[in-house]
């Protein structure tokens, strides 16, 4: 074979063509970090506080996993699944999502004994269309609820979510909820929805079509007008339900009354993923354009049986980690990386003390956030890096200052006479800024 001759060929020593990120999947750089962190912050604090506890699982499970737990005829399974052949052949799926990791997990591990409250996070893959709010590799945050059947479970891990909005202050999400049945019931409706589609079936959009036989319910989330205009007068699966459901939807409904949350039931809202019944729910924005949904969730009391676990209560929900984070950032929720001062050391002298004198600082202010100027340079050079920095201080030694034993204190962000301090009086002084923020 003879090697190609374009320089810019990846394969030629020294070509120069760029090795670019796979499409749709995007590195978080410094800048929007803070943000992630204050979410990621946020919501592990309210888990905590209702007594979550984490769980960690691998990003790739058996494909087999997805297939048996989503559903075969869903979008995800049918052609968003990153999978591939492991060296033994086995078909191997990076997770599309968690709760089907999370439902093996607490088989294999024996934890349906008793009742549990878990919460993950992590990265997502789909090989969806890239878009705003729509990517593949994408992080979720999420809870899973095993062994609890009643309508209490499902009002509480919706108050925690919208604890988790105030919290970011987050005003301005709407709640949608509905009710899917049971199996039984579902399956009647189901029936009666193919019936009534079936007469439109030439005005439906092709995807609606093709679901009709395959996952009629998915035909009523259906983004197309028409179509959307078909099923406004479909059956409504609420109407169909039996006591026992109802009580069980009604229940949630006057527990968010009580709680003040307020709510819409949309007797359109079905999920995407087969293994829901009883409760569904989502929280939606305008203000992110198609993608709207930042988190969704509901009951899946047949899925741990399904893969082979003893018949156990299900609940849960996941949420956007990008779509939040956009939404705060909109909405001035956002957080910048923040340093509290920025260490300047002029003169050889200097220099070598610093990173002693800077180390006793982190000692003495625990909480203070210090980054130390390395490389040298002048006095001037050092401080246009100080005030880059973001640093609400610049600490300034010199041999002046070594000599009588203090530290220069420059405030960077506001006006405010420079100070001469001791190490300690420096410590407790920045400790105490720190708080007053
Ligand atoms: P959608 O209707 O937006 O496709 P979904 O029903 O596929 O959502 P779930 O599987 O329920 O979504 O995932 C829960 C949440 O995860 C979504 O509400 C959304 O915030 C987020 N999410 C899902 N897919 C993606 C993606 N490809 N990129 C970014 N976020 C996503
Ligand atoms: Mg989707």
């Amino acid at each position: 074979m003879t090697a190609p001759l374009d320089p810019t060929h990846p394969s030629v020593p020294g070509g120069s063509r760029n090795i670019q990120a796979i499409r749709g999947m995007h590195d978080l750089l410094p800048e929007r970090v803070g943000t992630w962190q204050r979410l990621e912050d946020t919501a592990r604090q309210v888990l905590e506080r209702y007594g979550y506890a984490e769980i960690r699982t691998p990003l790739v499970e058996l494909t087999e996993l997805f297939k048996r737990s989503i559903g075969e005829v869903t979008d995800i399974v049918e052609k968003e699944m990153y999978s591939f052949a492991d060296r033994n052949g086995d078909s191997l799926s990076l997770r599309p999502e968690g709760t089907a990791s999370c439902v093996r997990a607490v088989i294999e591990n024996g934890l349906l004994n008793q009742s549990q409250r878990l919460w993950y996070r992590g990265p997502m893959f789909r090989h969806e269309r890239p878009q705003r709010g729509r990517y593949r590799q994408f992080h979720q945050i999420g809870v899973e609820v095993f062994g609890l059947a009643g309508p209490d479970i499902d009002l509480e891990v919706i108050l925690l979510t919208a604890r988790l909005w105030r919290a970011l202050g987050l005003d301005g999400l709407r709640l949608e909820i509905n009710s899917l049945g049971d199996a039984a019931e579902r399956a009647a409706y189901r029936e009666e929805l193919v019936c009534y589609l079936d007469r439109y079936r030439d005005r439906l959009d092709a995807d609606s079509q093709r679901r009709l036989t395959t996952n009629p319910l998915r035909v009523l989330d259906s983004k197309s007008p028409e179509t959307q205009a078909i099923v406004a007068a479909a059956p409504s699966l609420m109407d169909r339900l039996e006591t026992q459901t109802r009580d069980h939807f009604a229940a949630i409904c006057a527990g968010l009354d009580a709680a003040a949350v307020p709510y819409c039931v949309n007797p359109r809202l079905v999920r995407g993923l087969d293994y829901y019944n009883r409760t569904v729910f989502e929280w939606i924005t305008d203000d992110l354009g198609a993608q709207g949904t930042v988190c969704a969730g509901g009951r899946y009391d047949g899925l741990v049986a399904q893969l082979g676990g003893r018949d156990t209560a299900a609940v849960g929900f996941a949420m956007g980690i990008e779509r939040l984070v956009e939404l705060m950032e909109l909405t001035g929720e956002g957080a910048a990386p923040q340093l509290d001062a920025y260490f300047v050391a002029v003169g050889e002298w200097a220099q070598r003390q610093a990173p002693v004198l800077a180390e006793r600082l982190r000692d003495a202010a625990p909480g203070v956030r210090l980054m130390t100027h390395c490389g040298g340079g002048s006095f001037k050079s050092q401080f246009k890096r100080a005030d880059k920095s973001g640093a609400r201080y610049a600490l300034v030694i010199g041999d002046s200052e070594l000599e009588r034993g203090v530290i220069g204190v420059k405030a960077l962000r506001e006006e405010a006479e420079q100070q001469e301090l001791p190490l300690a009086a420096t410590a407790a002084f920045l400790s105490a800024s720190q708080q007053s923020t």
